[in-house]
């Protein structure tokens, strides 16, 4: 069997791992810090993570956050979000507040988000690609002379050009005076304008940019009742009879696990015992499919 097997403990590590990782980000420069440290970090950060979060988006001239920035965000200097200054032990009282990058050499004086055209930089109207040009302010290109910096015609999905939208850094306090979703406050490094599960999507489908964010647990668990949509009832039938399964067997659930009257013991067993392997086949071979179709070159 081709299966990801951890040591006893190991899935609780690896998430004791991946949690270390959204808080501390990238402030410990590449190289563990030990547990003594990590408190000491968190006790520092912390506070002043959830007391000065910015919130980082790409907005369109019709007021539409067109891309909420994340950690893993590219920025026009081709660092990403995470690698730029974003805690702030005094919230800067300039505006626009500047989030310079914080990677040796790099020239970047503030977050510059530049959409991709799918998975492709966009183009200058100088006809080279955005990742060509300085990251320095004045964005000049580095491929030719005509340039007079960064400006791209680009199409957003939201209708408007590229160069009409703005990266906009900002407060909580200044996205709730706009009506625009904030989420729940938490620890993490660099979540930028990260609000939700839906903030990934693209503004004209997430549709929520005059919320306030998520709807609350309560509303979303509120039973469902004759006035709601037909799907919503469907739904909630459905996952009614599936609670009232077994779910502890994993597999073997899958396999026809009633005896056919006519079956003696060995046949059963043996029916069973082919049902199995042939599905053991069949996530083997998915298995394989998928790892094929992602180390293939795009
Ligand atoms: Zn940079
Ligand atoms: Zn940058
Ligand atoms: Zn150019
Ligand atoms: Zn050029
Ligand atoms: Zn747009």
């Amino acid at each position: 069997m081709e299966r990801l097997t951890l040591p006893p403990g190991g899935a609780a590590a690896v998430d004791e791992y991946l949690e270390y990782r959204r808080i501390v980000g990238e402030d410990d420069g590449g190289k563990l810090f030990t547990p003594e440290e990590y408190e000491e970090y968190k006790r520092k950060v912390l506070p002043m993570r959830l007391q000065n979060r910015l919130y980082v988006s790409w907005r369109s001239p019709t007021g539409i956050d067109c891309k909420l920035v994340g950690p893993e965000t590219l920025c026009f200097c081709t660092h990403r979000y995470k690698q730029h200054k974003t805690d702030f032990e005094m919230m800067p009282q300039q505006r626009p507040i500047s989030l310079p990058c914080r990677v040796t050499g790099c020239q970047c004086k503030a977050y510059l988000y530049v959409p991709l055209n799918g998975t492709q930089p966009i183009r200058c109207r100088c006809e080279h690609f955005a990742d060509q040009h300085g990251a320095a302010p004045g964005f000049t290109c580095s491929a030719c002379s005509k340039c007079s910096g960064f400006h791209s015609c680009f199409t957003c999905a939201c209708g408007q050009p590229a160069y009409t939208h703005e990266t906009v850094v900002e407060t909580k306090e200044e996205r709730l005076a706009q009506g625009k979703p904030v989420g729940q406050d938490v620890p993490y490094a660099a979540m930028g304008g990260l609000t939700g599960f839906s903030s990934l999507a693209e503004g004209y489908m997430r549709l929520d940019d005059s919320g306030i964010g998520a709807p609350s647990v309560g509303f979303l668990d509120s039973p469902v009742t004759a006035m709601d949509h037909p799907f919503l009832k469907a739904f909630q039938a459905s996952s009614g009879s599936l609670q009232e399964k077994p779910t502890d067997e994993g597999t073997s659930s899958q396999v026809s696990s009633l005896r056919r009257p006519e079956e003696d013991d060995m046949t059963f067993f043996e029916r069973r015992y082919q049902e199995r392997i042939k599905m053991e086949k069949a996530a083997k071979q998915k298995g394989k499919a998928r790892l094929s179709s992602t180390t293939k070159p795009s």
